[in-house]
């Protein structure tokens, strides 16, 4: 399968249309970015670690019965996906409070949640991805009530899937992003899933293996991401 036209470039990956009006190719780029855009750098090799850690990751869940827009690995940098209309919602579930979340309620990083949040943000650069409820998406139009009870659903699943198998490999599972797109009539994870958009710690030593070590200039980060890619590999 061959990249045939730049569809769309973002600041970590760049989507790519094929032969196939069905398959896009993504790209995973060392570009980093925080604070909406503020904050520019590249971390080396972060592409092809966050394509093979998002890789790894699509087929454990595909595994577990959930779709997502993963086809294949095709090379270092870049995977086969479906093509996917994007649901312009960003889905965050947390277990432990960190981030906005901490910011936002006051609390020290490293509470732990008696149960997941599940938070929807309107994915809009310009506005700064800000927060928004289900009663807004659906007042705008964003996704229908089924697709909102689906990407809800699926993503307190995707959570347990991933919390239990990250705990196996001695990493807390923070919190995280999904995107979610409309493919036919089905709905599927799309997007990706990396030291990028999830927070992991080492259980042990509560060291951050994420992209918090970039947006808070902590050092070591291409250590961390390769760390949660040969830990996942294991
Ligand atoms: N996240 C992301 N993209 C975004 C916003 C958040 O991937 O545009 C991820 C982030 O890496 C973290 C989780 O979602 O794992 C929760 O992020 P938070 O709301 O705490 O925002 P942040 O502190 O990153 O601004």
């Amino acid at each position: 399968m061959q990249a045939i036209k730049l569809l769309y470039e973002g600041k970590a990956k760049k989507i790519f249309e094929t032969q196939d009006s069905q398959l896009r190719i993504m790209e995973f780029k060392d570009d980093a970015t925080a604070f909406n855009g503020q904050k520019k750098g590249s971390i080396h090799d972060k592409g092809k670690i966050n394509n093979r850690v998002s890789a790894a990751l699509f087929e454990l869940l595909e595994s577990s019965g959930v779709k997502t827009h993963f086809v294949k690995i095709l090379n270092d940098r870049n995977m086969l996906v479906r093509a996917v209309e994007i649901i312009p919602l960003e889905v965050i579930v947390r277990n432990i409070v960190a981030g906005s979340m901490a910011k936002r309620f006051g609390i020290e990083e490293g509470k732990r949640l008696h149960e997941p949040v599940l938070e929807f943000s309107y994915k809009n650069d310009e506005l700064g991805d800000p927060m928004m409820n289900r009663y807004h998406a659906l007042a705008l139009g964003l996704a229908t009530r089924e697709e909102i009870d689906y990407i809800e659903k699926t993503s307190l699943k995707v959570n347990e899937i991933l919390r239990d198998f990250f705990a196996s490999k001695d990493i807390l599972l923070v919190d995280f992003k999904l995107e979610y797109g409309r493919f036919g009539d089905e709905i599927l994870l799309a997007d990706e899933i990396s030291p990028d958009t999830c927070r992991f710690w080492d259980a042990k030593t509560m060291k951050k293996l994420d992209k918090d070590r970039f947006r808070r200039d902590l050092g070591d980060i291409e250590q961390a991401y390769l760390e949660i890619l040969e830990r996942i590999s294991k």
